[in-house]
């Protein structure tokens, strides 16, 4: 599920942009003034924020600025009353991704917010704390919990090695040979359509649609590829 954060102080709007984007399937979490909305965005994952421009108390531009400054990298539509070009040229100069003057049209939220969403930024390399996340699937690799759409799944031993291998070694070509000796090691009987069948079983678990994956790929004649931002 895709998360987002609306930080806007107008409630009827609030309310309006919440229900249309959960009917589209966004988890939504609002905030109604700058500073709330900051702190909520700087502690919750959110693959996308909504930001108004004139908020009480502390300013959208004000807060876009200290989020990037803060290590936030999640993407920002900025959304202002005013047709200020000088408004819109900051905003975009202190870090937002996009910019939309109200009143807007749903349907042009909803299609500028799709591709903030393609394009945010996607760690799948486990970090220090041993947490990885693509598309909506969150691995703690420490912890040895994985979610997909906050769904835990189960993974053999096998699978949690293959999709270790697989998320460290993102956006490039994996031989199933490579594979075999990598994750397989000496047990490895050598036959290279073990590898199809994990990879397989693997993607019955985390991919949204297994018949048409989009994370684990195959590259004709040569393997697979882990996309994390497929
Ligand atoms: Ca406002």
């Amino acid at each position: 599920m895709k998360r987002i954060l609306i930080i806007e102080d107008e409630p009827s709007l609030v309310l309006t942009l919440r229900d249309r984007l959960e009917s589209e399937g966004y988890d939504v979490v609002a905030a109604a003034d700058g500073a709330t909305g900051e702190e909520k965005a700087a502690e919750g994952s959110f693959d996308v924020i909504i930001l108004d421009l004139n908020l009480p108390g502390k300013n959208g531009l004000d807060v876009c600025r200290d989020l990037r400054g803060r290590g936030v990298e999640t993407p920002v539509l900025m959304l202002t009353a005013r047709g200020d070009v000088t408004d819109r040229v900051v905003g975009l100069k202190l870090g937002a991704d996009d910019y939309l003057p109200k009143p807007f049209d749903m349907l042009e939220l909803l299609a500028r917010l799709e591709a903030l969403y393609r394009r945010r930024p996607v760690s799948a390399k486990p970090g220090p704390d041993g947490q990885a996340a693509f598309g909506d699937v969150r691995v703690d690799f420490d912890g040895a919990v994985v979610t997909r759409g906050g769904e835990e799944l189960e993974l053999s031993a096998l699978e949690w090695r293959l999709l270790r291998y697989l998320v460290d070694h993102p956006d490039r070509v994996l031989p199933r040979d490579l594979l075999l000796d990598e994750v397989w090691g000496y047990e490895a009987t050598p036959v290279t359509r073990t590898v199809d069948v994990h990879v397989s079983s693997l993607r019955q678990k985390i991919e949204e649609k297994p018949s048409h994956p989009r994370h684990i790929v195959t590259v004709h004649g040569q393997g697979y590829k882990f996309v994390p931002g497929g």
